[in-house]
């Protein structure tokens, strides 16, 4: 048990509201308790936000840069809690944690805290109207409603809060309400680096009360989301007033394997593709591609390579299988691969966990699936889950055509020694990242988002941050007379 965590609000824990348990996916046990907010401490917090943008918005970039370098030092001077606490929330291995959720996010605040990528405002002049400049700036939007899901919590909260502060925004952040817990932390660090009250406000509750309550309102100027495609089209029709979106959404994303490619590199990289985190990542390699000379020594190389990795406790540092977060993720995996297997998909391999995984624990036994017919939700749609589905291809023209047949377009990876080949392939592949003999890495620089059904707007990068500003043009007459072209209107003397 690690504790008891209220809402955060105007820069004070607040612990009114229905209490509630939360427990670990890996065993079952009680981690800590949590307040619910509803839309009334919505509400409140949306104010606060409005409030404290007022001033928060005027402040330098160096000062709003110094505060964030304070929250990654911070962070990092208890980063094995932070580690233990995403785990014991997630069921995540406590290996992933300590080496990529809690260090990638201390980098990622790193990032924003000392980039110089964002543009200073800049003079333009304007051709047709001499004796005149302008000036273009890049103010912030205002009150941004975060909204993340349950997968990464604690990098999603980084991804959304360090470049809505850096560009001089305020936050109400809303984490999953099964996966708060490093964000409510990251809350009490927010107020210990000297944020001032109510730039960042972080409530713990339920999409439809939450969430929807932060889309609807009119004092919120901006939503970022990350989730599913269904909840995120459903937060764009539902939204009222005029408001800023970016989603980022599911993925069905591509692993190709060209015959050229070092098969023991790929092997590796294809496994951490579908299998980090048990496949909960929207980018996650859910489809293998590889190519018909060399399926079948692939797909035993792919067994053996399974057959290795550790199941246990993922508390232990040596376990490389997650558990799955929450019951109804577990019924949906379930559920989709049985549809599969019904409508003639065969498990071509599944590995046995159930006798070395914590009872009581919520776990999907890693597999790969052949045969899965293109019209199934297994083929088409996010499992969300450790199933990888293996498809082959002749030619590189049909894997291309095989890798773009899905509404989503997330991620891809492409296995080729050919440097042209993999030219070649990544762009034509319908995906906002495309790892070339690589998958997953991320670099704070470089922009993510989706093509299609994955997306719109990018986090992370120079797009990221210009993601949370609106652009101001000044236009300033120098003394140049521009009365006598005034577009026809003839003004009297
Ligand atoms: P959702 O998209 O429903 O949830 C994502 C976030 O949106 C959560 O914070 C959730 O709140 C919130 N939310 C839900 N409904 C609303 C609403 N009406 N208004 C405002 N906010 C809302 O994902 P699920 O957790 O239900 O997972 C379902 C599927 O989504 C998964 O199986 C997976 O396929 C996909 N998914 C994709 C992710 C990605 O990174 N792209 C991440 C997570 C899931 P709360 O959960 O607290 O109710």
């Amino acid at each position: 048990m690690t504790g008891r965590y209220g809402n955060f609000i105007a820069g004070r824990e607040d612990f009114e509201g229905e209490e509630t348990t939360l427990r670990s996916p890996a065993d079952g046990s009680v981690v800590a308790t949590v307040v619910l907010a509803d839309s009334a401490k919505t509400k409140e917090a949306i104010d606060a936000a409005s409030e404290a943008f007022k001033g928060w918005s005027l402040t330098s970039l160096k000062e709003r840069q110094a505060l964030l370098q304070k929250l990654a030092d911070l962070i990092q001077s208890r980063s094995a809690e932070y580690s233990q606490l995403e785990s014991l929330n997630t069921g995540k291995t406590i290996r992933q944690s300590t080496m990529m959720d809690i260090p990638l996010g201390i980098e990622h605040i790193n990032y924003f805290a000392t980039t110089t990528e964002l543009p200073a405002p800049r003079e333009i002049l304007h051709p047709e109207f001499p004796g005149t400049r302008g000036m273009v700036q890049y103010a912030p939007i205002g009150v941004v409603g975060a909204i993340a899901p349950w997968n990464v919590p604690f990098l999603m909260a980084v991804w959304k809060l360090a470049p809505a502060l850096l560009t001089g925004n305020t936050v109400v952040l809303k984490p999953s309400h099964h996966t708060p817990l490093t964000a409510l932390e990251l809350a009490r660090d927010i107020k210990a680096a000297g944020f001032p009250d109510g730039v960042v406000n972080t409530l713990t509750g339920s999409g439809p009360s939450v969430g929807q309550t932060l889309v609807a309102s009119p004092k919120v100027n901006m939503i970022s989301f990350t989730g599913s495609t269904a909840t995120g089209e459903r937060l764009v029709s539902g939204s009222s007033g005029v408001k800023k979106f970016t989603l980022e959404l599911g993925g069905k994303s591509p692993n190709i394997v060209f015959a050229d490619a070092d098969l023991a590199k790929a092997v590796k990289g294809v496994l951490f593709g579908i299998y980090l985190n048990s496949g909960q990542l929207c980018e996650s390699g859910s489809r293998l591609i590889v190519q018909s000379s060399i399926r079948d020594r692939f797909l035993t190389m792919l067994k053996e390579g399974l057959e290795r990795m550790r199941a246990g406790n993922p508390l232990d540092m040596e376990t490389d299988v997650s558990a799955i977060t929450t019951e109804e993720q577990k019924r949906k995996i379930e559920a989709m691969v049985q549809g599969g297997i019904d409508r003639g998909a065969h498990v071509y391999y599944q590995k046995l966990i159930a006798q070395v995984v914590p009872k009581d624990g919520l776990y999907y036994p890693p597999a790969v699936l052949t045969d899965v017919p293109q019209s199934t939700p297994l083929a088409r749609e996010e499992v969300f889950g450790p199933v990888l589905v293996a498809l082959e291809f002749e030619s590189e023209d049909e894997a291309v055509t095989i890798a773009n047949d899905t509404e989503y377009g997330l991620a891809a990876g492409v296995w080729t020694k050919d440097r042209e080949t993999a030219k070649r392939v990544a762009g034509r592949i319908e995906a906002g990242t495309v790892w070339v003999n690589e998958y997953h890495l991320l670099s704070a620089a470089a922009p993510r988002g989706g093509f299609k059904k994955s997306g719109i707007g990018r986090e992370l990068g120079l797009e990221g941050m210009m993601e949370f500003t609106q652009t101001r043009h000044i236009f300033v007459n120098e003394g140049g007379d521009i009365d006598d072209v005034a577009y026809g209107l003839v003004l009297p003397e």
